[in-house]
């Protein structure tokens, strides 16, 4: 394992492996920018299925009246486009809530072990469909953390959807939890949960701004699964409202594993 860090930087590591840090230390003055960038952004996002629909829907008027197997294919497609704009607005009622201040709940007791079980559970046929095999290694004992347990279960699920999604060619995503005693991205004891695909990496050039919202590594490739560009924006929003530490390490060609460290 890689034990250096880099901070809003990245480096190469032995191995052709890359590591970066996500700290964030957004400057006052970016911050107007970065909402205006983010309206802008939004519009766009909902747009795009939105013109697809209506365009079908001038189709279905006119050219493809009388034929009943294009009406079909249109209504499919329609049909994954609304999908698409339903998941957006999803994404964005997640995002909102967890950076919003009034939503600081009382921190409860997760089980660690338990959650990621059962989110495994629930990515099975999603897994299965993708023909990757799904690993978990954890201590017998349950590792408990302080925490909001839907916001954690929202972060493994992105995670691991995502090393399904786009690391699934490797054929296997493993899950690994363990104490971290001393990680130095933490103070004190914490626990280390790690999300690992052996697909085909992400460029070094991507990682520092991966979890930026709406940053794509592979612009096509995201789209066609689905992909609202907002999953690893809120998974860094609940870690680090948890006072929590995330990372990425991928290779090229051998795969890619996100690593989240949540204090205990
Ligand atoms: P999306 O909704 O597009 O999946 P995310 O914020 O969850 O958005 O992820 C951002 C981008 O990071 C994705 O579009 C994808 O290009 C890349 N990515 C995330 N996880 C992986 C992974 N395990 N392997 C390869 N690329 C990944």
């Amino acid at each position: 394992e890689v034990t250096c860090r880099y901070v809003n930087g990245i480096g190469a590591v032995a191995g052709g492996a890359v590591l970066v840090s996500f700290i964030d230390v957004t400057p006052m003055e970016q911050a107007g920018q970065m909402r205006r960038d983010f309206v802008a952004n939004v519009s766009h996002e909902l747009r795009t299925p939105l013109t697809a629909i209506m365009g079908f829907i001038e189709t279905l008027r006119g050219p493809a009246r009388n034929d009943p197997a294009a009406q079909d294919r249109f209504l499919g497609i329609m049909e994954q486009e609304a999908g698409r704009m339903n998941r957006l607005v999803g994404d964005l009622l997640s995002l909102n809530r967890v950076e919003s201040e009034e939503r600081v709940r009382p921190r409860g007791a997760v089980d660690l072990s338990g959650q990621i079980a059962s989110t495994l559970n629930s990515l099975r046929p999603l897994a299965a469909e993708a023909g990757v095999e799904l690993y978990f290694t954890g201590p017998e004992t349950p590792v408990i953390v302080p925490g909001d347990e839907d916001q954690i279960r929202q972060v493994l699920t992105n995670l691991i959807e995502n090393a399904i999604k786009y690391g699934g060619s490797g054929g296997e995503v493993r899950v690994t939890l363990s104490e971290a005693e001393r990680d130095p991205a933490v103070r004190g004891p914490a626990a280390r949960i790690q999300v690992s695909d052996k697909g085909a990496g992400i460029d070094a050039v991507h990682l520092p701004r991966l979890t930026e919202r709406f940053y794509r590594a592979d612009n096509h490739r995201s789209r066609q699964k689905g992909g609202t560009g907002l999953g690893l924006a809120i998974v860094k929003h609940i870690v680090t409202r948890h006072r929590g530490r995330m990372r990425v390490e991928s290779t090229l060609g051998s795969g890619t594993t996100f690593t989240v460290i949540l204090p205990k």
